[in-house]
């Protein structure tokens, strides 16, 4: 179910993300937000209360602070761009309440492998060229 955000929030928690999981000390975030720190504070809470972060109490800068942790991660989409099934001919019924095709569908698995190859020698690089 998608959590309701207000444009500021949802600002927030892309910077977060751009930082992976080590996040942001909330004094930086705020001030790449150009808010205050009462209202950055607020913005913390309400996020850590959507679940989509979490506050982690920091010593940083000769004082105790919070570190903004991302709890969600961006998914990059661009892998499904090389999936068989929209060009497949069984694909208006294959699947979990038709026909069982992608149990042992030899396209399916190949694109599986391929991906996964990718991301384990290349990380979530560049597309490359199809191997076959
Ligand atoms: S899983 Fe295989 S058979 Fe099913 S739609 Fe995709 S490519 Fe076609």
């Amino acid at each position: 179910m998608p959590v309701k955000m207000s444009k500021l929030e949802e600002r927030a928690i892309k910077l977060l993300m751009k930082h992976g999981e080590k996040g942001l000390l909330q004094s930086e975030l705020w001030h790449k937000l150009g808010v205050t720190s009462r209202e950055g504070s607020r913005i913390g809470i309400k996020l850590e209360k959507k679940g989509v972060v979490k506050r982690v109490r920091e010593f940083a800068n000769d004082r105790w602070t919070r570190r903004l942790v991302p709890l969600i991660k961006q998914v990059d989409v661009k892998v499904l761009n090389e999936a068989p099934c929209p060009s497949c001919v069984y694909e208006h019924v294959c699947g979990p309440n038709g026909d069982e095709y992608y149990r042992s569908c030899m396209l399916i698995e190949e694109w599986v492998l391929r991906e996964m190859g990718r991301k384990l020698s290349h990380g979530a690089s560049e597309p490359r060229a199809k191997s076959r």
